[in-house]
Formats: C-alpha cells, sequence, structure tokens
C-alpha cells in the first residue's frame, strides 16, 4: 500500500479528487466502489454443506440408531433397516436445513448490529453501514466510534485512538493532522493516519479515506484472525451434557435388560431387540434441534420488539435478572431538551424575560451557541440534545445561529466528555481570544473567580455565590438540568488543554427540562412486581436525577440517593452493606458503574446495566447483561454488549426481561414434553422386559414418534405467548438446573401415567392373539397419548385457565401428528413400512380412549391443584 501518511493532507484530496467541505459525489462513490470493492473483511470460510450434513450423524444417539438398524438386518428384517436409515437422513437433512437457517438468523442479527460510519458526501452529513464506506470517501470521527477504514486525518480535535487491536499497544495514541517525513516508521507512530478496527476514545476528527476492506492494515492480517463461532449458551451446553451423559446411561441400562432377558430364557434376538427398543425409547432425538428453534425464534420475535440480542446467552440471562441499572437519560427520559429557564446579572429568569438587548444576557446566549456542536434547522436536529436544546433557545429568541458562528469563529476545542462534566471552546471575540466553557454547575463553581454582570466584571464573592447555589437548587429540584456557563481571555495562544479550564467569569445558568418517558413509570412498577430492583445512574446531578427518579418511581421513601464523591468515600464493605438501599447514583463517571456492578454482582445477583458512551464499556462488558443504545449509542458501547435497545428505552429492557423468561420457561416445558413421553417409553419397555412380554414396539415406532410427532408439539410448546404471571414470579436462580425437582417429578409421574395406558392397551391388542395387533395397539396409543400430552405441558395451569385456543400452534401440531398416525395405521405401504396392521373398530376406540386418559388425568390435577395456587 502506498504510504499515505507521507503525503500532506492536500495531496490525498487531490489524489482522490474530493473536496473536504464536501465529500464524495454519488458517482465518485459507485465507481470508488466498483474499483475497489466493499468494505468489508473476507470471513474465514463457512463449513460446507456436506460437512454440516455429515456432522450431523456424531451424535452418539445417532450411532446407537445405526446399531439398532445393523441389528434388523441381520434379523432379516430389511424394511425396518432401510426406514431407520431414511429416518436418519432425513433427520440429518433437517439438521442441516435448521442450522443453515438458524445461521442466517444470526447473521441477520448481527448485520442489525454492524458498525456505522459517519461520512460527508454530496456536501451532507450522513450514517451508512461500515461496507459501504468508499475511498476517498471523508470520514467523521468522534469519541465512541470504531475507525472503518484506513483514513489521512485532515482536521484534527485532540483525537485519541486505541490501536491495541491492531498494535497490541493498550496505551491510547494522540492523532494529529500534521505532515511526517519519517518514512520508516511502525504503524503506531503513524500519528496522522487512523487505522481500520480502532476506536475512537477521546476527541474528533475529520479524515481521508485511503484504503478499505482487505487493503487496511486489519485486512492484511486478518487471514490471522478467525471470525468468532456463535458460541454455545450455558443452556445449550447443559442439555449436550445432559445429552451425552443420558446416552451412556441408555447404554449401561440397555445392556443390563439384554443381559436379564437372555438370563431370563429369551431368544438372544429377542433380548437384542429388547435392548435396542429401550435406547431409541430413551434417546431424546429431537430435543438439542428443538431448543435451538425455540431460541432462534425467539430471538427474532425480540428484535421485533426493539431488541437485538447480540449473544444468546443474554436470552437465558435475562430470565434471571435481578437488577437493572439504567442511565436517566434517553432511557428513562425523552432526551428531549427544553431550555425552561435562565439566570444571568443575579436574577432569575423565564425564557420570556430574557432580553437580547441586554449585553450579558446576549452573551450567555452566543456563548450557549458557541460552545455547542449541534444544529437544529426546520425541525432536523444533529447532536446532543442538551446542546440542541441551547440552538433552539437562541432561535426561540429570533438569532440566527449561523451568524453568531460566522461572526466569532473557532479556534480551538476542547470536547465534552462525561468524566470532566465540560466543554470548552476557544472562539475569537471582539479580537480577543475568549475561552468558553459549559458545564455541571457543582463543576464549574469552584473555577469561578469573577462574575459578569451588567457588562462588568466584578468578585465572585460568597454572597454570589449562594445566590447562583440557591438558583440551582431551585431549578434541579424541579426536576430541571442545569448548566453553568463561564469564560476568560486567552492570550493569543492557539492551544487550548484542560488546564486552562480554571479561573472563569460567571456568566450565568440555563436550566432545562428532559420529561420522563411516559412508559417508564410503569416499567419501573413492573420491576418490582417482578422482584427486580430499577437503579438510576446518571452523570446528571443528584437534586435534579432524585426529582426524576421519584417522579418515576425509582426512588421511594426510605430509599437513598447518592452521588460520586460519597460513593468514592465508600469502602468496599460499606457500599455492600448499603447498597440495597440507593436507588439513585448521581454525578458519577463510567468508572462508578463497574463498582457499583462489582458489588452486586458479589452479593450474588444478576446484573443488567444500560450504557452508550465509549467508557461506558468496561462495565457493560462486566454486567451479566450488557445493554447498549441503538440510537444514541457509540459503536463501542454497542460492540462491549450483548443486547442492543434499538429505541433506548427503559420499558423495552422488563419488555426483554418477561420475553427472556418466556422463552426460557417455553424451553424447559418443550423439554419436560419431550422426556416425558421418553419415560412413557422407557417405563413402557422395561416393564415388558420384566414381564417376559414380547417388546411392545418396533424401533420404527419409536422413531416416528420421537423424531416426528413429538417434534411438532415441541416447537409449538415453545411458541407460547408470554403469561401475565410472568412477572408476577421472583427471578430465576440463575445456576438453577433447567430440570427442577418439580419438573423431574412431572416428567416421571406423567412419563408413568402414559406408560400404564400404553401397557393396558397392549394387553387389550394381545387378546386377539396377534402380538402385531398388540404393538400397534400399544404404539398408536403411546403415541397419540404424546400428541395429546402437548396441551398439558403448556403452561403449569390447566387448559381452562389458560384458554384451548389461545395457542393455534398446539392444535396444529396435534391436527398434523394425528393425521400422519392415521396414514401409517391406515395405509398399506406404510402400515408396511411402520410395522402396523388394522385395528378394529372396537380397538381403535379403546386406543383413543386409553390416549386420552392421561390427558384427562392431568388437567383434574392441574384444575384442583395448579389452578387455586
Ligand atoms: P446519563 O445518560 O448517565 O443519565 P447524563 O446524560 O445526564 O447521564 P452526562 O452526559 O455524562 O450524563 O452529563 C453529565 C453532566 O454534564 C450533566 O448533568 C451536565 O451538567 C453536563 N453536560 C452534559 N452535556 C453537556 C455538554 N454538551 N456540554 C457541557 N456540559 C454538559
Amino acid at each position: 500500500m502506498e504510504k499515505y501518511f507521507l503525503k500532506s493532507k492536500e495531496t490525498v484530496l487531490e489524489e482522490f479528487n474530493v473536496s473536504q467541505g464536501t465529500g464524495l459525489s454519488t458517482n465518485q462513490v459507485e465507481s470508488s466502489i466498483s474499483k475497489h470493492g466493499y468494505n468489508e473483511l473476507l470471513e474465514t470460510k463457512k463449513d460446507s454443506l456436506i460437512k454440516v450434513f455429515f456432522d450431523q450423524f456424531k451424535d452418539l444417539s445417532v450411532i446407537i440408531l445405526i446399531i439398532a438398524a445393523l441389528i434388523s438386518m441381520f434379523m432379516k428384517n430389511v424394511e425396518s433397516t432401510i426406514v431407520i436409515f431414511a429416518v436418519l437422513i432425513l433427520n440429518a437433512i433437517l439438521g442441516t436445513v435448521q442450522h443453515v437457517k438458524a445461521e442466517k438468523s444470526l447473521d441477520a442479527l448481527k448485520s442489525l448490529s454492524s458498525p456505522k460510519a459517519k461520512v460527508l458526501r454530496n456536501g451532507e452529513k450522513i450514517e451508512i453501514v461500515s461496507r459501504d464506506v468508499a475511498v476517498g470517501d471523508i470520514l467523521l470521527l468522534e469519541a465512541g466510534d470504531f475507525v472503518t477504514a484506513d483514513a489521512r486525518i485532515i482536521e484534527n480535535y485532540s483525537l485519541s485512538v486505541n490501536e491495541s487491536s491492531l498494535t497490541g499497544e493498550a496505551e491510547n495514541v494522540l492523532k494529529t493532522s500534521d505532515d511526517i517525513s519519517n518514512e520508516n516508521i511502525p504503524l503506531g507512530d503513524q500519528k496522522n493516519m487512523v487505522f481500520s478496527g480502532t476506536l475512537v476514545t477521546y476527541g474528533r476528527a475529520t479524515a481521508v479515506v485511503c484504503a478499505t476492506g482487505m487493503n487496511t492494515e486489519i485486512g492484511k492480517i486478518a487471514s490471522l484472525l478467525n471470525t468468532a463461532k456463535e458460541k454455545k449458551t450455558p443452556l445449550q451446553v447443559s442439555l449436550d451434557d445432559f445429552g451425552k451423559k443420558l446416552a451412556i446411561g441408555v447404554i449401561l441400562v440397555c445392556i443390563l435388560v439384554f443381559f436379564l432377558t437372555v438370563y431370563r430364557g429369551s431368544t438372544l434376538i429377542d433380548s437384542l431387540m429388547f435392548a435396542v427398543a429401550l435406547a431409541v425409547a430413551a434417546i431424546p432425538e429431537a430435543l438439542s434441534s428443538i431448543v435451538t428453534i425455540v431460541l432462534a425464534l425467539g430471538t427474532q420475535k425480540m428484535a421485533k420488539q426493539n431488541a437485538i440480542i447480540r449473544n444468546l446467552k443474554a436470552v437465558e440471562g435475562l430470565g434471571s435478572v435481578s437488577i437493572i441499572c439504567s442511565d436517566k437519560t434517553g432511557t428513562l427520559t425523552q432526551n428531549k431538551m427544553t431550555v425552561k429557564g435562565a439566570y444571568v446579572n443575579d436574577t432569575m429568569l423565564s425564557i420570556e424575560e430574557i432580553n437580547i438587548n441586554n449585553h450579558s444576557e446576549k452573551f450567555l446566549i452566543d456563548s450557549s451557541v458557541l460552545c455547542n456542536d449541534s444544529e437544529s434547522e426546520g425541525g432536523k436536529e444533529i447532536g446532543d440534545p442538551t446542546e440542541v436544546a441551547l440552538v433552539n433557545l437562541a432561535q426561540t429568541l429570533n438569532l440566527k445561529t449561523k451568524d453568531i458562528r460566522d461572526a466569532f469563529p473557532r479556534i480551538a476545542e476542547i470536547p465534552f466528555d462525561s468524566d470532566r462534566k465540560l466543554m470548552s471552546t476557544l472562539n475569537k471575540i471582539d479580537n480577543k481570544h475568549l475561552l468558553l466553557t459549559k458545564g455541571a454547575v457543582d463543576v464549574m463553581l469552584p473555577k469561578m473567580k469573577s462574575i459578569h454582570i451588567e457588562g462588568e466584571v466584578l468578585d465572585f464573592t460568597s454572597e454570589h455565590r449562594e445566590k447562583v447555589e440557591e438558583a440551582n437548587k431551585s431549578f434541579s429540584e424541579n426536576g430541571l438540568r442545569v448548566l453553568a456557563f463561564g469564560y476568560k481571555e486567552m492570550s493569543s495562544s492557539t492551544d487550548i488543554s484542560t488546564n486552562d479550564e480554571k479561573d472563569f467569569i460567571f456568566l450565568g445558568l440555563v436550566s432545562m427540562i428532559d420529561p420522563p418517558r411516559v412508559e417508564s413509570k410503569m416499567a419501573v412498577s413492573d420491576c418490582k412486581t417482578a422482584g427486580i430492583k430499577a437503579i438510576m445512574i446518571t452523570g446528571d446531578h443528584k437534586i435534579t436525577a432524585s426529582a426524576i427518579a421519584r417522579e418515576i418511581g425509582i426512588l421511594e421513601d426510605g430509599d437513598e440517593a447518592i452521588d460520586g464523591i460519597e460513593l468514592d468515600s465508600m469502602s468496599d464493605e460499606e457500599l455492600k452493606n448499603r447498597i440495597r438501599n440507593i436507588s439513585v447514583y448521581a454525578r458519577v463517571s463510567p468508572e462508578h458503574k463497574i463498582r457499583i456492578v462489582k458489588a452486586f454482582q458479589e452479593l450474588g445477583e444478576i446484573v443488567a446495566m444500560t450504557g452508550d458512551g465509549v467508557n461506558d464499556a468496561p462495565a457493560l462488558k462486566q454486567a451479566d447483561i450488557g445493554i447498549s443504545m441503538g440510537i444514541t449509542g457509540t459503536e463501542v458501547a454497542k460492540d462491549a454488549s450483548s443486547m442492543i435497545l434499538t429505541d433506548d428505552n427503559f420499558a423495552t429492557i422488563i419488555k426483554s426481561v418477561a420475553n427472556g423468561r418466556n422463552i426460557y420457561t417455553n424451553i424447559q416445558n418443550a423439554i419436560k414434553f419431550l422426556l416425558s413421553g421418553n419415560t412413557a417409553g422407557i417405563f413402557a419397555v422395561l416393564y415388558a422386559s420384566l414381564a417376559m412380554l414380547p417388546t411392545p414396539f418396533a424401533p420404527v415406532h419409536l422413531l416416528f414418534i420421537n423424531l416426528l410427532t413429538d417434534s411438532l408439539p415441541a416447537v409449538a410448546i415453545g411458541l407460547e405467548k408470554p403469561k401475565n404471571d410472568l412477572l408476577k414470579q421472583k427471578p430465576r436462580k440463575s445456576n438453577e438446573s433447567i430440570l427442577t425437582k418439580p419438573i423431574i417429578k412431572a416428567i416421571a409421574v406423567e412419563g408413568f401415567i402414559i406408560a400404564v395406558c400404553t401397557i393396558i392397551a397392549y394387553y387389550i391388542g394381545s387378546k386377539s392373539g396377534d402380538k402385531h395387533v398388540a404393538s400397534t395397539m400399544a404404539f398408536s396409543t403411546l403415541c397419540l397419548a404424546r400428541l395429546f400430552h402437548g396441551f398439558n405441558c403448556r403452561w403449569t395451569k390447566s387448559l381452562f385457565k389458560i384458554g384451548f385456543f389461545s395457542n393455534k400452534y398446539t392444535w396444529y401440531a396435534f391436527i398434523v401428528g394425528s393425521a400422519l398416525l392415521a396414514i401409517v395405521l391406515s395405509v398399506p405401504p406404510f402400515m408396511r413400512i411402520f410395522e402396523t396392521v388394522a385395528l378394529t373398530g372396537e380397538q381403535a376406540g379403546y386406543m383413543l380412549l386409553l390416549a386420552f386418559i392421561p390427558t384427562i388425568i392431568i388437567q383434574t390435577y392441574k384444575v384442583i391443584v395448579n389452578d387455586r395456587k
């Protein structure tokens, strides 16, 4: 690649034929992309379809089935062998399709959260996805952005970049737009360049894109990077583990049953058939696919409801969240700031009272427009809402912001950051260089030396200070955000640093309102019923924050509100003792957030934490569920989070908690359904072996149920809608196994009831003297009973409580499953393959009745016991 760091900015701009003020034109973008390609790194190849297909056969349960097929062949039961292989192949095809689908939906989720870039094109500032960044684009960078391409800096305001992903150097690099002449320097020293994949931690800059995609520095080493594979969630891991243990247990029991039956005088072949039937009955072939399908469908639904899951783990985690720490501005409030009043010349003023002919008042308004990066024109607002409010104020007073900014040009700036809580600009005003600073009142006040009153500069006496503090208090108590303004004259130097932010002349205060979101109050009360503590963490003033928190319901009588300084003075032990009482943390820096998360985690709580700024990333990572803001969040925060709120709304978090709990419960119910059905099969086979009966099922019978008819209700149960009760329960313990004691009990009892009915059906069938009729009766009763059982596993309450038709999928599953069963019981070619014989009307009647009895028993129990809870 050419060494762009050696070229002057003018040369680079000329080379790409682009102007710094307008950026590329649409035509230039098209031709650049057709020449250099899209800005993307070629990922390491995904597994081929063939490999995915054959991977499906690696499962221990499949191997057991293959052995069963071979045994059937050995017994000259070729049809059975063919069916087992056909089922296995079908299963592998379904597994492959599902793998591809799950991958696609994950890719879709990923692209929803892929990094964006701000560029200047056709004279306009626009946001595009990083893939569309073209060579020659004018890139606009600010704190919190990911650098999406390699670019030469042409305008620089204290840009600081973390390049550790590229150079391994943890320290931030301070950038420049100056020329560099030393040719042989490493990347880390090419300070007039920014590189793709690094992140802006401070300041802002404009740069021309010189390389994209695989031509960037990171692209050159991309072959070394392995795109991280989607990891399995803890639930999937523990189910895989459960599956393995189950398979081993099944093999051991099968061997035992085999020897037992041989010992009791059965033929070798019959004993073998018992062992095989037992193995097939016990292995829940569809279990892991069902979990994946339900998780994938659940996350798709959540994305539609404004919550993009970046990490499947979060879906399960959401169900056990016990603390939600939320930012105030924009998440609990609307982030629509409107100026309500001012304090200037020792007087509180409403907007209507501001007089732009008064020197001090006009100076305050000018400063608020000059020390400000936002724009607001014709309803289009760009920038920080706090600053937009100030621009809107000037416009309400019939002042033109452009005129003010042209008259008093900016020479330098120190951007706002939430640690300093200040922003400064150096402007040329009446031939003087004035440093204009605005920021949090409590940070500004100690820095005041004098006060500007009616055009005069006087000493800032304690009397003045008290009056300012009083004004600040009275604004804050009404939930208003207050900014203080100060200025000072600088020598003619153009360089300013944070060391200059002191010894100011006090100019005035401006107060603004940011009303709470309408949904916040309801969402906070939902949190309470759901056993979740909602906490406000904000950079705003304690009094302002408390007023808003009280209005929303976060701060209640007996709760504490503390600020960053008080937090600093507390030991970890003290914090842990008091933390459950503290509902509001005001004037905190992002670093405090980590301390709060850790303290809660040490007390065993599961913490969800919101964040948007670049400094929030560590806290988002530390939290169990890091939540970033889709609209106002920086790319860095999004990258560190496990969930993105596309509407920045607190209410969406509690909705996601409900969804997370629902998905988990649905998976739990689906597992209960599958395992209780399997248990019924196991009991029936074991009973037959102990009672010296022939095996009640052929392997194809059990495969038909486990893989086909049982999968349908399992998915339908996974799609059950959230119930109101969900938010009335306490959070689930994070270390609780999905197979809780009550679930294991239900699996055993319900499985037992179905098994008893199956065995009775078997006996009724064997009265005919034909063992095929007996096994057809057993198979069809087990199959249909399990289809009915799908309705029982929807929820703990009875169908009368939850509604017979409130989940239409359970009906589709039942109808399709029953139709499939009817086909294998009555269409001759299928009857041959599935080893069934025709039943008489009476036998069919018994079969229907026996299949229905478990559901009657289970529903009656639910009506009597569960519905009353
Ligand atoms: P959160 O989003 O955490 O609830 P916040 O948005 O109120 O909090 P910050 O943006 O960190 O928190 O702001 C902290 C304080 O800094 C504000 O209370 C205000 O006094 C001051 N402040 C905010 N924005 C600006 C700005 N653009 N320029 C100067 N000062 C600002």
